[in-house]
């Protein structure tokens, strides 16, 4: 049966722990479930790991689809299927004990499968576009369909999945066969990497704040202007790398909009560049907050 939560707390889900009370939380645990969440609540919003997403600490009045409980994955010959609701560190794991190849860079954050294609996600020089082969997909306005690669629109962190509200529900990819050694070598490099230069999840923060202008680096160009002093009550701007937000000590939603708008203005101020964020922000109650968000996600 579908579990169906009302008034579900979801701050503790997400990687940057901060949000409210979402009215309705369905939780399908099946690509049938998933099916059956969607004809009921056709409005709801999905989302995955909330690893990429700034909740609002005064919650969401609306449906929201939480995929995490959708687990089921299978190998064949060199293709991979894959719920939409699978963690990247769990499918990179598994698909190294297969000697395939492609999933090495999931191993080191937090996404799920329809989070990673709906961004088109990366790291360590791989991304979802390069193994992507097709996926299950539902809009309201065309139901179910089957998108290739080439309908996917895959660009630097994004695809049609955003500009045209596609849901995923479950996605093919096409790997290589090599030995399990290299592909583990390779993951361990990725997680060195990782550990050296980037907070892990013992630090509440959502990966990347804002997505790499053309040509250049966030982080760079937040560094230059010392974003790393910035600070709004419990959100504080990671001290050893300008683009990550660390939720030290209970900021609420407002706090880490409020200094991302810092950062944003710091950088547009100086460089007249205007630095588009990649976290993504579900809310939408409050009067401050949505001030903040259409000064900070306006094109
Ligand atoms: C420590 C850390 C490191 C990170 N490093 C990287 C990195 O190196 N590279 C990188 O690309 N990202 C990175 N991220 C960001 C994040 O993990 C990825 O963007 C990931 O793809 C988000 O997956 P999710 O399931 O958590 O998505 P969520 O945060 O749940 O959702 C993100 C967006 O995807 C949409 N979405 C989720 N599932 C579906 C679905 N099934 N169908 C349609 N839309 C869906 C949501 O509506 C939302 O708009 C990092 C995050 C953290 C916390």
């Amino acid at each position: 049966m579908l579990l169906i939560e009302e008034n579900f707390d979801v701050k503790k889900l997400t990687s940057l722990k901060c949000g409210g009370k979402i009215k309705k939380v369905i939780f399908p645990t099946t690509e049938a479930e998933f099916k059956e969440a969607l004809s009921l609540f056709p409005n709801a919003k999905v989302f995955g790991n909330l690893s990429n997403t700034l909740v609002s600490s005064y919650g969401y009045d609306g449906e929201v689809i939480l995929t995490t409980k959708m687990s089921s994955f299978a190998f064949k010959d060199e293709y991979l299927t894959a719920d939409c609701g699978v963690k990247g560190p769990k499918l990179s794991q598994a698909a190294a004990e297969e000697g395939l190849s492609g999933l090495e860079f999931m191993i080191a954050f937090p996404g799920t499968v329809g989070g990673e294609v709906f961004m088109n996600a990366g790291a360590h020089g791989q991304s979802i576009s390069d193994i992507f082969v097709e996926a299950l997909c539902w809009s309201k306005e065309k139901g179910f369909m089957t998108l290739t690669k080439e309908d996917m629109k895959f660009s630097y962190r994004t695809s049609i999945c955003q500009s045209e509200n596609i849901v995923i529900l479950k996605a093919k990819f096409k790997l290589q066969k090599t030995t399990p050694e290299a592909i583990k070598a390779k993951m361990q490099e990725n997680l060195d990497f990782r550990k050296a230069k980037q907070p892990n999840l013992a630090t509440p923060n959502c990966g990347s704040v804002f997505r790499n202008p053309e040509g250049d680096s966030a982080g760079r160009l937040l560094e230059s202007i010392g974003a790393k002093t910035f600070s709004i009550n419990g959100a504080k701007v990671w001290e050893r790398h300008a683009n990550f937000i660390d939720n030290k000590n209970n900021a609420t939603s407002t706090d880490i909009l409020e200094l991302m708008a810092k950062m944003q203005k710091s950088v547009k101020e100086k460089y007249n560049i205007k630095l588009k964020p990649e976290v993504r922000f579900l809310g939408g109650t409050d009067k401050r907050e949505v001030e903040l968000c259409k000064i900070l996600f306006q094109e």
